[in-house]
């Protein structure tokens, strides 16, 4: 049966200390006879609640743990990037520290992956553990993102995900800084496959993604692939254009048919504010977009590395 000679396991995390110490032993357990040689990649995404020293003992005694370690909070997103950036397998896994993304679906992922599929992502079967309101968010968000141009961001999809040396090269081409892995992952194509899991609540500690920065997070997804809001503005612009002309031209036709004095002071500032609403909401949108291309013409990094602990692939020892 074809094994994949080299395995490398990418985990982000901020503030997933007592997680880790749960998660490590199952994923080396699982590991070990799957590959000949592999690395787990923990990125650190600039926590505080002491990752750095425990992890500091966690390479101490598993040279194949590698331990990169921000020079700050960069967002999730950065973090998968760096850690994909760092990685050497040729089949690449991500995977979130806290327990919900279950280590024992990875030999699965990777019978797919020898059946020839590049790209196997898991997909939660339910989401009946989240909040009402969140589910309908979602549910809407990846409406909104079908409607970009032939790229399907499929529905339930998180981060764990098994991918082929040939997807990882791929994403690390994209030169965008605003890295919605999500969307990346579906542009790059590939022969991408679901696997559905239920998820496990998280073990310890609290989800980072609190309602509004999920909508942030929805914004930066939206902008980054799709230009609708964009057309959408310019359609609307359009429709009121043509209404506001007939609806001149039926006050002037009225005044010189029937003499009729022109009034409505009501009528005059619902018509203004209306329009001041829509005019400012159009700004934002156009504004949302401008700041997209402000933060891509900057350049920067996508993140700083503090430090770098451990050999991950090129340890020799205890081989797998
Ligand atoms: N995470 C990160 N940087 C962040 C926020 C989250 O590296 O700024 C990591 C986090 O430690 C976890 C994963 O991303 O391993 C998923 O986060 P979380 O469980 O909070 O998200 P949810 O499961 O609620 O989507
Ligand atoms: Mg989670």
């Amino acid at each position: 049966m074809r094994q994949p000679a080299t395995l490398t396991c990418v985990i982000p995390c901020l503030n997933e200390r007592a997680n880790l110490d749960v998660l490590l032993p199952a994923l080396l357990a699982v590991l070990k006879p799957l590959a000949r040689k592999f690395e787990i990649i923990v990125v650190d995404d600039g926590s505080t609640d002491g990752t750095p020293d425990s992890m500091h003992d966690w390479v101490q005694r598993h040279p194949r743990i590698l331990y990169l370690q921000l020079s700050r909070n960069f967002g999730k997103e950065a973090a998968l990037t760096a850690g994909l950036e760092a990685a050497r397998g040729e089949v690449v896994i991500c995977m979130d520290a806290d327990l919900q993304h279950p280590p024992a679906l990875i030999p699965k992922m990777l019978d797919r992956w020898r059946a020839g599929i590049e790209m196997v992502y898991a997909v939660r079967a339910t989401r009946e553990d989240e909040a009402t309101f969140k589910r309908w968010g979602t549910r809407l968000f990846y409406k909104l993102m079908r409607t970009s141009d032939g790229l399907i961001v499929p529905e339930n999809a998180g981060d764990f995900r098994l991918m082929d040396r040939a997807v990882v090269d791929a994403l690390l081409m994209l030169p965008e800084r605003n890295r919605y892995m999500k969307g990346l992952f579906a542009w790059v194509g590939f022969k991408a496959e679901p696997m559905a899991y239920w998820p496990p609540p998280r073990l310890h500690g609290s989800s980072c993604f609190k309602p509004f920065k999920l909508f942030r997070f929805a914004i930066d997804g939206l902008t980054a692939f799709t230009t609708w809001p964009l057309r959408m503005l310019s359609l609307f612009g359009i429709l009121l254009s043509l209404l506001s002309f007939s609806y001149g031209a039926f006050i002037v036709g009225r005044y010189m048919l029937f003499g009729d004095p022109v009034q409505g002071w009501v009528t005059l500032m619902t018509v203004v504010l209306f329009f001041a609403g829509v005019q400012l909401i159009s700004v934002g949108v156009v504004g949302e977009y401008i700041s997209r291309v402000f933060d891509e013409v900057k350049r920067r990094p996508v993140y700083l590395v503090r430090q770098r602990q451990g050999q991950g692939m090129t340890a020799r020892t205890r081989a797998a």
